[in-house]
């Protein structure tokens, strides 16, 4: 197993409560697992997805359905998302939400809400953290100005939880472009939009627990590192361009770059520059997609497809297997207060074993996403082979065994604990 930052073998105990006891060459007692040479890793937990649960007719995820997802995804706590149908906006719709993850949740949920003035208060003591979308998406259609940001920042800051900004200023947004393909959605959505929208966060009050999601850009990623501001980089912008397919499968917001830009995030994100990957799951039904570019929804499925894609990377050479671990895994779950993401007693033994030989063409039939289709189509990866959950098998031999027991969580952060800011590994 990965240990202090090299593959190293040991032998974990687990003790009655599904948590990690100890980490040692050898232990003693029973039962015992053996497997082989096989890598042990945390589970990995994704802070951006969307499970359209409660959700639009026709839906094509459920947060039944997008946590087994997870679970084959080596994924196992994922942060859901309030543009749901209707939005999270009140205690009500979070806990009509929190319903709905229990006794149908492969995985733990994080649950974000959307903020409103009027009832920061009362949600910042059941949410999961907030999501503030500076930019329309759907259902949401009325959003805050960058002028109206730096006072609903100072709002939230109080709360002490995670608050997560898909930073694109609508302002900057070339509506007279009717775009036909990536490139063109590229056109619409610039760069510019999002380094405006970026750039205001400068102005957040000190001690929020500030994320930008799927930020785009290197230049991006180095201006939130050097201001402390946590941020999240996206498989797709960091495997696939503009070019990488004609249609609108492969339109999501922000849209994907030129490969310039492409390679340039990848490079940061290999250097660890990047603190955090997320998949930004969105599970839009094949038919949404298969119409007319510029009425198509944006958004891909990336929950279980992530670290399998990412896994790949780090056996070709490609991503050194720490700086993974530590975006994936380690960074995310700090982030969110929550005890797993580390192979480390009084860590709950949340594992994932992979073995680095069994690489396969991904296909969408295979892929458990209610989707049924992936941007990455035949692309090489290694899904895990075994996934626990508090020392309990959930997916043996790459298939889904377990029972739906994911639960709801909320961020316990140590009182006077610095928000997690750093990058490197
Ligand atoms: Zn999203």
């Amino acid at each position: 197993m990965l240990l202090a930052g090299r593959l190293q073998p040991a032998e974990i105990a687990i003790d009655g409560e599904g948590r990690i006891a100890s980490v040692r060459r050898t232990q003693t007692g029973a039962p015992r697992h053996d497997v082989g040479d096989a890598v042990i890793l945390p589970a990995a937990t994704d802070l951006h997805v969307h499970f359209r649960d409660p959700g639009a007719e026709g839906a094509a995820e459920s947060i039944a359905t997008g946590t087994i997802s997870a679970a084959l995804g080596g994924v196992g706590l994922v942060a859901e998302m309030p543009n749901t149908v209707p939005p999270v906006t009140s205690v009500e719709l979070l806990e009509e939400k929190a319903r709905r993850v229990a006794g149908r949740a492969a995985v733990d949920v994080a649950l974000n809400a959307l903020p409103r003035p009027a009832t920061i208060p009362p949600l910042a003591s059941r949410a999961g953290g907030f999501k503030i979308f500076l930019s329309p998406s759907p259902p949401i259609d009325t959003v805050p100005s960058l002028d109206e940001l730096p006072s609903l920042l100072a709002q939230l800051a109080p709360a002490g939880l995670p608050v997560t900004v898909h930073a694109e200023d609508p302002q900057r947004f070339r509506t007279e472009i009717v775009p036909q393909d990536p490139p063109g959605w590229g056109r619409v959505r610039p760069p510019e939009s999002e380094r405006q929208a970026i750039e205001r966060l400068g102005e957040a009050p000190p001690g929020l627990r500030l994320h930008v999601a799927h930020v785009t850009t290197r230049d991006a990623v180095v201006w939130l590192g050097a201001r402390g501001i946590s941020c999240e980089v996206v498989p797709h912008h960091l495997l696939l361009s503009d070019r990488s397919g004609p249609d609108a499968r492969w339109k999501v917001n922000p849209p994907l770059r030129s490969e310039t830009d492409r390679a340039a995030l990848w490079g940061a994100f290999v250097r660890g520059e990047a603190p955090i990957v997320a998949s930004d799951h969105a599970p839009h039904p094949p038919s949404a997609k298969e119409g007319d570019f510029a009425q198509a929804p944006s958004g891909m499925p990336g929950v279980e497809t992530m670290l399998p894609l990412l896994l790949e990377k780090v056996r070709a050479g490609e991503l050194p297997l720490a700086v993974l671990v530590a975006a994936a895994c380690d960074r995310p779950a700090r982030w969110l207060g929550q005890p797993v993401g580390r192979i480390a007693p009084g860590h709950r033994a949340n594992l994932v074993v992979v073995d680095f030989r069994s690489r396969r063409p991904l296909a969408a039939r295979e892929l458990s996403t209610a989707c049924g289709w992936t941007a990455f189509e035949g692309w090489t990866a290694i899904r895990p082979v075994e996934h626990w959950r508090d020392g309990v098998p959930i997916v043996e031999g790459g298939s889904y065994v377990g029972r739906p027991s994911g639960r709801v969580v909320r961020p316990e952060f140590a009182p006077g604990a610095t928000p997690l800011v750093e990058a490197g590994t």
